[in-house]
């Protein structure tokens, strides 16, 4: 019986949404899949923020977020702007609001001025009767700004309004949903009338981001396919607290792998707990990479490399393939102004003949190392060519050079 493929392996057309700006960004609609990230840096130093904005943009962030949590954090946005012209990095930045926004944005309008884009929390505006007053103050801003703003909704900090309705609302239920669906449906509910109540207050429907983020893989995505089929406003995916190292990828992976399959999803972070000392540019690589897997979008030449075997007896091709990744990472901020396309280029770095010689001919430029007791002789194939077979002790050098030189004889210059 054969196999049927909903996708005919292929994303889905993308959920429609409309189209937001932020900045010089577009979300939404028929824009590309956004990479964003966020700072981890104490706002109010404002050189530490620029340095790592400037770090997470030139990693490929399209839009970097940063916390706004007091005066002092207020006060320094403007100097970070002013910070990174200086240094030429030019991102939209994202203030990060909850419980004072209302208050920040009012008494430091120069923070209002410079940020492209407002995040508030409907579970952390205010509560009480102060809830609405102060959700409507920040929209207020956001409209004499002329700010979009995303309401990002988080499992963490759910109105407890709205949970404590539909639990009510459910309980009268012929069939009451389980514990776990009415806190999705409060999730979704929360987005949705707080975006309904920002264009009451004067917001206009095209200035709208939505996020409903948790932490748990199955509720992430049953939670965006409830938001996408309820309404057309883009949609930010990210799995909250994700957590460290490979757990955190993987679960990250695997929820927006699925979303952004169904054509879900207009802009991503994978908010990731960097281990001591690790780089935050860590999540923008991964959201890429998400991306470049599925065939979304192209950033960087991506290294096909075999996982090595019992037919491997050193870690040379290891080493080879790590070190042919990172040199066309590092290569790729100056091809991208000078080449067209190359983002598209695709490098096989394989471990001996058995798969070798293959999956180097589906690669652009690709090498198939000796394993052992072969010739210690490796070939090199250009386009399903072999161009020349490489030996000795500078194989390394000798195939980074044939690369560049594929570069500058495949792809086009750009003319400035
Ligand atoms: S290509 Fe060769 S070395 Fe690499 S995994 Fe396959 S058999 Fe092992």
């Amino acid at each position: 019986m054969p196999v049927l493929d909903p996708f005919g392996g292929k994303p889905a057309a993308r959920h429609r949404t409309r189209e937001v700006r932020i900045g010089r960004v577009r979300v939404g609609s028929d824009a590309p899949i956004v990479v964003q990230s966020m700072t981890n840096t104490d706002t109010a130093d404002h050189i530490a923020t620029a340095i790592q904005i400037a770090q997470l943009a030139r990693a490929g962030s399209e839009i970097v977020r940063i916390t706004v949590n007091n005066e002092e954090s207020a006060a320094a946005v403007p100097k970070i702007r002013e910070q990174l012209l200086k240094m030429n990095v030019d991102v939209p930045l994202v203030g990060d609001f909850h419980y004072n926004g209302h208050r920040l944005l009012t008494a430091y309008p120069e923070c209002a001025e410079v940020l492209d884009k407002y995040r508030i929390n409907p579970g952390n505006v205010g509560s009480g009767q102060k809830r609405d007053p102060q959700f409507a103050a920040i929209i207020e801003l956001a409209c004499k700004y002329d700010k979009p703003v995303r309401i990002g909704v988080n499992w963490g900090s759910l109105d407890q309004s709205v949970l404590a309705r539909i639990m009510d609302e459910n309980a009268s239920r012929a069939e009451p949903m389980d514990a776990q669906a009415v806190m999705r449906e409060a999730l979704v509910t929360s987005a949705l009338e707080s975006a309904a109540k920002a264009e009451e207050f004067g917001m206009a429907g095209n200035r709208i981001i939505l996020s409903a983020k948790v932490s748990s893989v199955q509720d992430l995505i049953a939670v965006y396919r409830m938001l996408a089929a309820r309404c057309d406003y883009p949609l930010h995916l990210g799995l909250t607290e994700a957590g460290m190292g490979s757990k955190g990828i993987v679960a990250s992976t695997a929820a927006l792998g699925v979303l952004l399959q169904e054509g879900i999803g207009d802009t991503i972070r994978v908010s990731l707990t960097p281990e001591p000392g690790g780089a935050r540019t860590q999540e923008v690589i991964v959201a890429q990479e998400i991306l470049q897997s599925m065939g979304l979008r192209a950033f960087t030449p991506m290294v096909t490399a075999c996982p090595g075997c019992g037919r491997t007896t050193s870690t040379f091709f290891q080493e080879l393939a790590q070190s042919v990744q990172g040199y066309v990472r590092d290569k790729m901020p100056e091809w991208k102004t000078q080449y067209d396309g190359v983002e598209n280029l695709t490098l096989a770095v394989m471990g001996c003949v058995v798969n070798g010689p293959g999956e180097s001919k589906h690669a652009n430029i690709g090498i198939s190392l000796p394993g052992t007791g072969e010739t210690p002789a490796a070939p090199v194939f250009e386009d399903g060519e072999k161009t020349v077979t490489l030996r000795g002790d500078n194989i390394a050098q000798e195939f980074i050079g044939l690369i560049d030189a594929y570069v500058a004889r495949k792809y086009t210059r750009k003319t400035v």
